[in-house]
Formats: structure tokens, sequence, C-alpha cells
């Protein structure tokens, strides 16, 4: 009987071996397979006259065959963490915005933007120098999804959020702001980031369109496509909500009509009625030029609580200092929104006397590395201001005046 058990056993364990690799190669995958089968056996074998042989055999077979099976699963081919990048630059580079975002991520979530600003929020916009200078920055994933990952946190943050004194401003991309006060909630040239030149690093439309709800009117300095983005205008004008430009911005669009037009004049103060006229911003628009050539439209905006935003756009014509001189005489103004690479920021603060200044316009994407304007320079050009400066990066908020009694920017 002994020898029928040893045939038995040894027929059911070559088997066994063959319908487990049947059934997979998974790790785990064999276990419930020998379970079940050494389970038949062992009934089998109960029957018996020693049944004693057949558990000790029912045994060897269940415990030695996984044993030798776990030994061949741990040499698998499956393959182990890369550990170098050798011959693969482009997965290194990958791997290395991974890194460096995760990193610049973590240390904006610890200190967001504040005055005086905390020491480790330089540290982490230096990062993104770093990430953000690659060429080809905005087709890596990790860039992209970095991106879009702000946009909306930010967008939720815009839809969730109430303010009852004074503003939030978050900072978008690459020099658009939104601004809420308790009456209202303004867009300066907001855009989707086409303007980087791939596709797949812009804000989906469906998210984009988040945007334009909850703000009240959009002002746009120019007809470049990082400031201006006709699918965004329309999203507004879908919804009855000014959209501010430059007479000559989309001549031959159809909906040119219904764009709103006013006037630049350093003089003149436009009643701009948002909410279907409930509420009413004040505006000026001064004649600004990127170079010589480009109209520049400089929104200066008062909201119905008395807090005033002024949004240089591509603001880079000196000849224009004979009205950024004198922006002050147009009354007390909370806070200036200059482009980063604006000529002479020293004396457009000057000029302008802000509260506060929140520079823009960092790490455009689509231009050449050399104009991409890092945030490294940013704290070069605007240091020895005469106003406080906050340096922000995509999708963060700063609270302005919010609460008396911790805000040092008043
Ligand atoms: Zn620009």
């Amino acid at each position: 009987m002994a020898r029928v058990c040893l045939s038995v056993c040894f027929a059911l364990s070559a088997s066994l071996r063959f319908a487990s690799q049947a059934v997979g190669n998974s790790r785990w995958g064999r276990r419930p397979i020998w379970f079940i089968l050494t389970r038949k056996m062992y009934s089998t074998f109960t029957h018996l006259k020693r049944p004693c042989l057949a558990r000790i055999l029912a045994l060897v077979l269940l415990f030695s065959n996984p044993i030798n099976g776990l030994q061949l699963r741990a040499a698998d081919p499956a393959s182990p963490p890369t550990r170098n990048y050798w011959g693969d630059t482009n997965r290194f580079l990958d791997q290395q915005a991974v890194v460096l975002l995760g990193a610049a991520q973590e240390l904006l979530e610890q200190s967001p933007p504040a005055l005086p600003e905390p020491a480790q929020r330089r540290t982490a916009l230096l990062l993104l120098d770093a990430v953000l200078h690659d060429a080809d920055a905005p087709k890596r994933a990790p860039v992209q999804e970095f991106f879009q990952r702000r946009m909306a946190q930010a967008v939720l943050e815009i839809e969730q959020t109430r303010v009852e004194r004074g503003a939030i401003i978050w900072k978008l991309y690459d020099h658009a702001f939104v601004v809420r006060t308790r009456t209202v909630t303004l867009a300066f040239d907001l855009t989707r980031a086409h303007s980087a030149g791939v596709a797949e690093f812009a804000m989906p439309d469906a998210l984009a369109a988040r945007f334009a709800s909850p703000c009240d009117a959009l002002f746009i300095s120019h007809l470049h496509g990082d400031h201006a983005d006709d699918w965004v205008a329309q999203q507004f004008i879908s919804q009855g909500k000014p959209v501010v430009v430059p007479a000559e911005l989309w001549s031959d669009m159809p909906f040119h009509d219904k764009l709103r037009h006013l006037s630049a004049n350093s003089n003149q103060t436009h009643a701009l009625p948002v909410q279907e006229g409930r509420q009413t911003l004040d505006v000026v628009v001064f004649p600004g030029h990127q170079g010589t050539a480009i109209v520049n439209h400089v929104f200066w905006v008062r909201t119905p609580e008395g807090l005033s935003f002024c949004h240089l756009g591509d603001q880079s014509n000196t000849e224009d200092f004979v009205w950024i001189d004198c922006l002050a005489d147009h009354g007390p103004l909370d806070i200036l929104f200059p482009n980063c690479w604006t000529p002479d920021p020293l004396r457009v603060i000057r000029g302008a006397k802000p509260a506060l200044v929140i520079p823009g316009h960092e790490n455009e994407l689509g231009h050449s590395i050399d104009h991409r304007e890092p945030y490294w320079l940013t704290y070069e050009r605007f240091a020895g201001a005469a106003a406080p400066c906050v340096v922000m990066t995509w999708g963060e908020a700063f609270r302005y005046r919010i609460d008396p009694k911790t805000d040092e920017s008043r």
C-alpha cells in the first residue's frame, strides 16, 4: 500500500506542478491551488490503512514545492527598481523633475506666500527655476502634472472661498491673476497656458472653464498668446461678463463687437458695471506699450469697497514713464502686478506707490531659456523696492489685509 501511496503522491505532485504553472505566475497566485489540491490528495489518503505515511508525504509535497516555487519566483525577471539612468538622459530628467517638483511642492505647502517671506519659499522657487529651465520642460509629464494639479487646486479654492475683508489673490499662468474682494472677483490676462506650446501642458478646457464662472470681469492687456486666449474670452462673453481688451485684439473674430473697448486715457475713469449691474468697477486704462509698437493696456481697477489693483501686462516702453511716474496721482494703490522683466521695476514701484507688489510672468515655458525669466532674477530685480514684494508661483494664493492682526502688508 505504501508503494501505491508513493505512486499516487508523485503522480499528483507532477500534475499539481503542471496545473499551478498553467494557472498563473504571480507571486502568491499558486498557493490556493496547492492548498485545494493537497487537501483532495490528503482526503484520498485518509481512507488508506496507513494514513500517517500518507500525511507525511502530503506534508512534504505541500511544503517542498511551494518553497521551490518561491525560489523560482525570486528569480523571476520582474524588473527591480532602477538605480541608474545610464544612456537614458530623457528618463533621467523626467525622474529628476519628479524629485525636485516634489520637494518644491512640499516646501510651498509648508510656507505659503506671506510677509515677511518664509526663508524656505525662495529655495522652493529656485527648485522650480531649475526644472522649468529645461528646454523641454512643458513636454515632461511631471511638469504637466505639477501645473495642472496646482491649477485644479486653485480653482477649487476660488470656487469655495468667500472674502469678508481685504482681498485674496491667486496667481495663475503666467501673468494671470484672479483677485477676489468681498464684492467682486476680477481676472487679469487669464489663459489656458497654450502659449507654452504643448497641448498636454495647457489646462484642459473643462478645468479652464471653471475659472470663468466665479469671475465677474476679464481684463486683457494685449494680443500675445500668453495673455490673450480667445477661448477663455468667449467663456466670459457667453456668461454675459465684460471682457475688456485693446480695440485691435481679435478684430476679425465674430465676437469682437461683444468685447469692451475702454479708451486708453490716463485722465479718464470708466464705470464698468459687473454682475448684471449690481456692482460697478472704476477703471482707468493707461496707454502702455510692449516695446514701442505693441499696444499694452495697463489696467487700474478700483472695486466697490475701494481696493485698487494695477496690472502692467507686458509693459516695456521706457517712454511711458511719463505717466508711470505719476501713477500714484490716481489715488492709493493696494497691489501692483508688474511683469517681472519690465524695465526699471523699482522706478515703476516708486511711481505707483503700491502697498504691495506681486510680480508675474516668471517661467513662461513658450519662451526661450534666456527669456523664461526665473524667480532668482525676480528676487534680484525687485531687491530694494519701495514696497513689500510677494513672489508667488502657479496656483498660490496671497491673503491681503484679510486679518488686520496677522497681515503685515498694511
Ligand atoms: Zn507676455
